[in-house]
Parts: C-alpha cells; structure tokens; sequence
C-alpha cells in the first residue's frame, strides 16, 4: 500500500455527462428517460432546432422558406427518434419534460447500477408512440419548433 493510498475514496464514484447538454452528472443524480418521452416533447424540440449547429437551418426554413433546411430538420427529428440507448438529463434539461419526477428518478438510480444492461423501455420511439402520435410531433418538430425564437 502505497504512501497517498489512504486518501483515495473506497469506492470511486461513477460519472456520466447529460444526454442533452453534456454536462456532467455525479453518481446519483439525473433522470433517466426514454426516447419516445424525450422526442413527445415540443419543449424539447424548441430549444433542440436553435442549438448553434441546428439554429441555422431553423433560420432558413423559417425565413427563406428554405426546403434543405426544412428537409435537415425532419432528419434530426428521424435520427433522434431512432435512438436506443436510455437518456439520463441533468436537473436542468429534466424541465423539458412532462413525466413523473419519481418515477424517472427511480429509474436513473437502476441506470447507475446497471449502466448499459439496463434494458427499460428500451427501444426506438416509434416502438411506443402510436403512428399518429409519431407524425404529430414529426410534424411539430419539422415545421414548427423554435419559430419563436426566431424573427421572421
Ligand atoms: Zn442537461
């Protein structure tokens, strides 16, 4: 046993960085969501379609009417409806989101014990959004979010 070992914490402790803004979470905290939770919100959406590497297709189609930039915004929507993996959001970015505080709490705390193998929910949105549910927030996220951030 080495000279510093003794300042070492016994268990390290687990990191993970925010699904949505990156920033990093310590063990324990966050809340874990699924896909489908995630893209049902258009909360989510406007603040998604004026991030600095989305706002300038937002711009476009909004303001030139501009169909690739119109066309870029339904492939993000697709993209990150496809997603499998859990989200775990910081305490922040859980404020897009209309669910059940506890409920994704308790979620979270199984994702830290569990890491990848936690299979809840697991799965692409469109395996748990009915078809209309799906192409009304297609539509939403495509045409119309973050409209109000930007002045046409
Ligand atoms: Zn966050």
């Amino acid at each position: 046993m080495g000279l510093f070992d003794i300042f070492k914490p016994k268990k390290k402790q687990k990191k993970a960085a925010c699904s949505i803004c990156k920033s990093i979470m310590n063990q324990e905290d966050g809340f874990a969501l699924s896909t489908a939770e995630v893209i049902a919100s258009k909360r989510y959406w406007d603040h998604k379609m004026v991030e600095p590497d989305t706002l300038s297709y937002t711009t476009s189609h909004f303001k030139n009417q501009d169909q690739t930039a119109t066309n870029m915004r339904k492939i993000i929507f697709e993209k990150t409806a496809e997603k499998e993996a859990i989200w775990m959001t910081c305490e922040s970015c859980i404020e897009h989101f209309d669910v059940n505080l506890d409920e994704t709490k308790e979620l979270a705390s199984q994702w830290w014990q569990l890491g990848p193998d936690f299979k809840w929910k697991k799965g692409a949105a469109k395996n748990q959004l009915s078809e209309e549910e799906f192409e009304e927030i297609k539509s939403y996220a495509t045409m119309e979010a973050g409209s109000a951030y930007v002045k046409v």
